[in-house]
């Protein structure tokens, strides 16, 4: 549902004879500005319906529910509008279709842009986008711009928009496979399928939407096809196709593969049935002689919001502001173990070492939190001989990047990253003593599982997608400590009490994501 805003909309003007729709470009920028903040700390309530579906479904396994519970309480924080409900807060991607009787009173990109910048500027939000300085060299641009901009033109008077803000997990699990007319059998479709969608994993932080596309004129309007199929911007094609090429959607497939996803047994991160919310199947028309076949997810940070302007005025979609509503009366949590982190890591170590994978723990103490950037430094430390800074063999290391903290607080939305980005300084960390217990989301490469067993390390995983509630009522104090270059992606030393998490990966050669499912 679209609610009109209060935002100058256009007017009629005559221009040779015909009549057009002129909208100032300042109102575009108050859109755009309007829509990235309601998109960062709100979701749509469709969504948050089928987060709540998990809790009263039998079927769902305790981790199900647990993931569904912590995701639904974040968006209950986030919708306070101070955090936002990802740390990671995303590309900004602005879509959609302008007809060309409606003119913009000045730089329409410009106006976008402007937009963009305020929202990223005035809000506790994350920036992301790494300016490529040299092939080799890159700084952030500390605006989250450029953007990525692409709109189309059409017949009409209309501006519609889709914004979206897509976390760097989330966009990482958009695949391309370059296929042949021999893949479209039912029952080799179906196979492929179970085997690609097997290679998502967890890391960009599901229940997903899944989207699936199967052909298109070129690899770029299959991809496209997938991004807007996550937003559920393509729910009302048609059923089936006819001569003319047009695309449709197969819901007997969607339903298919949905069934498939609940018996992988991923579930909504740490095992169960509920991998995926729901599955979008679009076929598109192609060449005879490609078939291209794209597939992609919109993740537990599920942002994106239609707006349009038209003669009535400017409109934007209406997403939820009443989270809580989605909660249950009761709420269980698995029964967790404490861990107390501000001891000597050998006997942190031989905490864990009780404990059986997938078991819930409650960590409470110091943390050190270093990714990609800090990695790739430490990577060339030990290439050089040099020894490692004492934090990262004294304390649990936490795979994580801030948002900026909101006025008032200690830290800001603060979740997990992606583990296995830095799955290859592993081996070589713990073989001197630093990583032994790691902290972040997603599966791991079988050498980490290998080197843990070697070196007596732990692979614990977090909720992805519950960056507000963790930066708001579980991270207490937050200290850049290293390398204040790298921005967000810097050394910090935080204090936390009750983090929740789960045993992932043990000393025993133990890995909760290679078990069966
Ligand atoms: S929910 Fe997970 S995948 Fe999505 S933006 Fe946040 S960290 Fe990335």
């Amino acid at each position: 549902m679209l609610t009109k805003l209060l935002i100058a909309g256009p007017e009629v003007v005559g221009l040779s004879g015909a009549h057009f729709l002129r909208v100032d470009a300042s109102s575009l920028t108050a859109l755009t500005e309007q829509a990235f903040a309601d998109v960062s700390h709100l979701l749509r309530t469709g969504h948050l319906e089928q987060l709540r579906a998990i809790l009263d479904d039998p079927e769902a396994s305790q981790n199900d529910r647990f993931v569904a519970l912590e995701l639904i309480k974040n968006a209950v924080i986030a919708a306070e509008r101070e955090f936002p409900s990802c740390q990671d807060t995303g590309t900004a991607i602005v879509t959609g279709k302008k007809g060309q009787n409606l003119l913009v009173n000045g730089p329409m990109r410009a106006a976008i842009e402007e937009g963009i910048r305020t929202t990223w500027a005035s809000r506790a939000l994350r920036y992301s986008q790494m300016a490529p300085l040299t092939m080799y060299e890159e700084k952030n641009t500390g605006t989250n711009l450029p953007a990525q901009i692409d709109i189309e033109a059409v017949e009409g008077e209309a501006l519609d928009l889709i914004f979206m803000a897509k976390g760097g997990g989330s966009a990482n699990k958009t695949f391309l496979y370059q296929e042949t007319r021999r893949l479209l059998e039912p029952d080799r479709l179906l196979a492929f399928f179970d085997e690609k969608i097997r290679t998502l994993g967890t890391t960009a932080c599901p229940p997903y939407h899944l989207a699936i596309v199967i052909g298109g004129l070129s690899a770029e309007q299959c991809l496209k096809t997938v991004k807007l199929a996550s937003a559920r911007a393509l729910d009302d094609l048609p059923g089936d196709g006819d001569i003319t090429g047009r695309p449709f959607r197969d819901r007997g497939l969607e339903a298919q593969i949905l069934d498939l996803t609940r018996k992988m047994g991923m579930g909504a991160q740490f095992g169960g049935k509920y991998f995926c919310h729901d599955v979008r199947v679009i076929r598109l028309p192609r060449h005879g002689g490609s078939l291209p076949v794209g597939m992609g997810v919109s993740c537990s940070a599920d942002r994106q919001i239609k707006a349009r302007i038209d003669r009535e005025g400017i409109w934007l979609e209406a997403l939820e502001r009443d989270p809580a509503r989605f909660l249950p009366q009761v709420q269980t949590a698995p029964e967790a173990v404490r861990i107390d982190l501000n001891q000597p890591m050998t006997a942190i170590c031989a905490a864990l070492s009780k404990l059986a994978v997938s078991t819930p723990v409650l960590l409470s103490g110091t943390m050190i939190v270093a990714r990609d950037l800090v990695h790739a430094e430490l990577g060339r430390m030990m290439a050089a001989g040099q020894p490692l800074p004492g934090y990262m063999t004294d304390h649990p290391i936490y795979y994580a990047g801030p948002a900026k903290t909101p006025a008032g607080h200690a830290s800001g939305s603060f979740g997990p990253t992606t583990a296995a980005r830095m799955d290859p300084y592993v081996p070589e960390l713990q073989g001197r003593g630093a990583s032994r217990v790691m902290i972040a989301k997603g599966n791991r490469a079988a050498s980490v599982v290998q080197s843990c067993k070697a070196h007596g390390g732990f692979y614990l995983g977090s909720v992805g997608g519950a960056a507000a509630s963790l930066g708001r009522d579980v991270i207490r104090k937050v200290e850049q400590i290293d390398f204040p270059q790298f921005g967000m992606e810097a050394v910090f030393r935080i204090e936390v009490q009750d983090f929740p998490a789960f045993v992932i990966i043990d000393d025993k050669g133990g890995d909760f994501f290679a078990r069966p499912q």
